[in-house]
């Protein structure tokens, strides 16, 4: 990409940048580094609509980094109850307890990798967008805008090398936080995976995929994998309004989240009679959580929990639609 493209998508992010609360205007001040780290961070994997009111809330209860790293792993795991991927918000408390023993985040890419759980994606951003670094930026949005600059019409897997070679080479000396951040609403917002509205681009004279007729041909579709099957049995203990609950064992799945109890899950589906089922899928396979009624907590490790106020044990959102699975059922019985 000529320098002459990256000053027109420049220009047009001046003008059509996306307001989100994670982010300063184009051309102003650049936004506080834990700011930049703690929006990446719930970015993946979640949408930025999901990601919106959560942020905010997070950023008003723990406002620096330094709060967030005094704050208790439990209150910490409840706030992140429903954004998934739990491992992340484990990832965010060691994080945050790091940068505020070092006194502050790191002001380069390379020291932003040396942080616990700091990915190569959310350093070189943290680097770009806070400390105005240039640091090439590629997320999944922003390699799809890569390869149909460039025709590559292997997978975004097969072409990942290649496509941070051109990453690196396209970001300019010049705002290369705000080059970054045009890149990745561009990918968004104009250059979608199905319909990218090409006639709105800055970028299409130097496209090669617009040349081309056929953009979305570009990159290559990636191969759908078949994710395997799991099975797991939720016990639902129930006594007078209280339902019992657990938290998981800090490594592992869901580590250090509230839980109804059962048993580590398995690969093959459970025989007796369910309250509920419900399928859920996580990165590498598909879970169907079975829930079984039971009489009497397996042990004391665990609390009850009223089920009027349900929603406030920080539930993840497999627990959470299990139990409403359940509740549904006894509501349709008792109708
Ligand atoms: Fe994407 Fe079309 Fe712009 Fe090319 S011209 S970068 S395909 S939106």
């Amino acid at each position: 990409m000529p320098a002459s493209a990256a000053k027109r998508l420049l220009a047009y992010y001046d003008a059509h940048a996306r307001a989100l609360p994670w982010r300063s205007a184009p051309g102003t001040a650049p936004p506080d580094p834990y700011v930049v780290w703690l929006s990446e961070v719930m970015l993946q994997q979640t949408t930025v609509a999901t990601v919106k009111p959560r942020f905010r809330r997070f950023i008003q209860r723990w406002p620096t980094v330094r709060a967030l790293a005094a704050a208790p792993d439990e209150q910490v795991l409840q706030e992140w109850a429903g954004l998934g991927y739990y491992a992340r918000a484990r990832n965010l408390i060691a994080c945050a307890r790091e940068v505020a023993r070092r006194g502050g985040f790191p002001g380069t890419e390379a020291e932003l990798r040396e942080l616990p759980g700091l990915g190569a994606y959310t350093a070189a951003a943290i680097a770009a967008i806070a400390f105005g670094e240039r640091a090439a930026v590629v997320d999944t949005n922003v390699a799809r805008v890569i390869a149909r600059l460039q025709g590559i019409d292997r997978t975004l897997d097969d072409a990942r090398a290649d496509i941070r070679k051109l990453a690196e080479n396209l970001t300019p000396a010049d705002r290369p936080g705000d080059f970054a951040q045009a890149m990745m609403d561009l990918g968004a917002t104009v250059c979608r995976p199905k319909n990218p509205r090409c006639g709105e681009c800055p970028l299409s004279p130097d496209c090669q995929a617009f040349a081309n007729g056929n953009p979305e041909a570009f990159p290559a579709p990636r191969q759908k994998r078949q994710r395997p099957h799991r099975h797991g049995i939720a016990w639902w203990i129930e006594r007078e309004g209280e339902l019992w609950l657990v938290r998981r064992p800090a490594k592992g799945m869901l580590g250090g989240m509230a839980a109804l109890p059962g048993p580590e899950w398995s690969d093959s589906e459970p025989i007796g009679p369910r309250l509920a089922t419900v399928s859920h899928g996580f990165t590498h396979f598909t879970l169907d959580l079975h829930i079984v009624a039971r009489t009497s907590p397996p042990d004391a490790d665990g609390w009850w929990q009223p089920l009027d106020r349900v929603g406030e044990a920080g539930l993840p959102t497999l627990y959470a639609r299990a139990i409403d699975a359940v509740l549904a059922r006894k509501d349709a019985l008792a109708a």
